[in-house]
């Protein structure tokens, strides 16, 4: 892996554009990034802010390149969607946070985040199925995170497709709520358990009234609807007395851990697995 890394570096002459070379690295090295074991899974947890206690982790996808480093997922995913990896990449998270889950307390539930050109495999429900037999995981404890975005195409094919996950009883959260294309249709029509109000939201609800409003009525709404609400990059105290007063069910953010290996989350299984 470390030659490959390094001959990719080198195979570009200075006169390259720097950006448009260090894609190209990034598109050759992810197809073996898998195989030489740099991928790894971060785990970020989720507080109940009914009782203070940690309801599970999301399952937050890193890639350690050998010469260039930690690649954020903003920049590697999409080249894994263009490339098609994001199949066997898609199919490895939600394998090794399934073995991960099954070592937790059996109340604690692991999320992954699903990518648009997943929902569109149909190999991804078998593979689902076969991880958390593997795993032995209850499909109880699983939940998959799609964005808004992921449902403007074929939205009926995406609908089936989440009725078959619920049918299992692995459950459905909706990400980045409040970004891009927003739809009540969403909440009304998608068998969603749960809501994931966007950072944007919860860092300027301090200081915006109108933000504010907004955060405290897409609880009540989602309330009456059945769906519960977890507020993502909750960062500082007073965001999480705010949520509480207006009886969001859920928080996640650095102020209450930061994605970490697992081995170095307190009271969590550290045997390591797939890492
Ligand atoms: P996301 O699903 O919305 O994940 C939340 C992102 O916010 C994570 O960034 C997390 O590290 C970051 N974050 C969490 N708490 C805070 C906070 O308090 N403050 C701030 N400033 N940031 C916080 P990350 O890990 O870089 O992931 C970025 C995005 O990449 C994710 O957004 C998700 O859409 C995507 N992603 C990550 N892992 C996977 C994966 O396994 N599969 C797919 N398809 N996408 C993934
Ligand atoms: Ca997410
Ligand atoms: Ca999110
Ligand atoms: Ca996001």
């Amino acid at each position: 892996a470390k030659t490959l890394g390094a001959r990719s570096i080198q195979f570009f002459s200075a006169s390259d554009d720097e950006a448009a070379a260090r894609r190209r690295a990034l598109e050759r090295d992810l197809s073996s990034a898998l195989a030489n074991d740099q991928l790894w899974l971060a785990f970020q947890p989720f507080l109940d802010l009914g009782n203070d206690r940690i309801r599970g982790f999301e399952a937050l996808l890193r890639w350690q390149h050998p010469t260039l480093g930690p690649i954020p997922p903003s920049e590697f995913i999409p080249i894994a969607e263009e490339t098609g990896l994001i199949h066997s990449i898609g199919h490895w998270v939600v394998k090794t946070a399934c073995l991960a889950a099954a070592r937790w307390p059996r109340d604690l539930r692991v999320s992954v985040n699903l990518s648009v050109l997943q929902l569109k495999n149909k190999t991804l429900l078998d593979g689902i199925v076969v991880a958390l037999a593997e795993a032995g995981l209850e499909p109880r404890r699983l939940e998959v995170e799609i964005t808004e975005t992921v449902l403007i195409s074929n939205f009926e094919e995406t609908i089936s497709f989440l009725q078959s996950l619920v049918s299992l009883s692995v459950t459905v959260a909706l990400d980045d709520f409040g970004t891009g294309y927003s739809s009540l249709t969403y909440l009304r029509k998608l068998p969603l358990s749960r809501l994931k109000i966007d950072r944007s939201f919860v860092q300027d609800m301090l200081t915006d009234a109108d933000c504010a409003a907004i955060v405290r009525s897409l609880v009540e709404l989602a309330h009456e609807l059945r769906i519960e609400v977890t507020a993502e990059g909750v960062e500082t105290p007073e965001q999480l007395d705010y949520l509480r007063c207006v009886r969001c069910d859920e928080a996640q953010g650095y102020l209450i851990g930061k994605p970490l290996r697992i081995g170095e989350i307190p009271g969590i299984a550290a045997e390591p697995v797939g890492q």
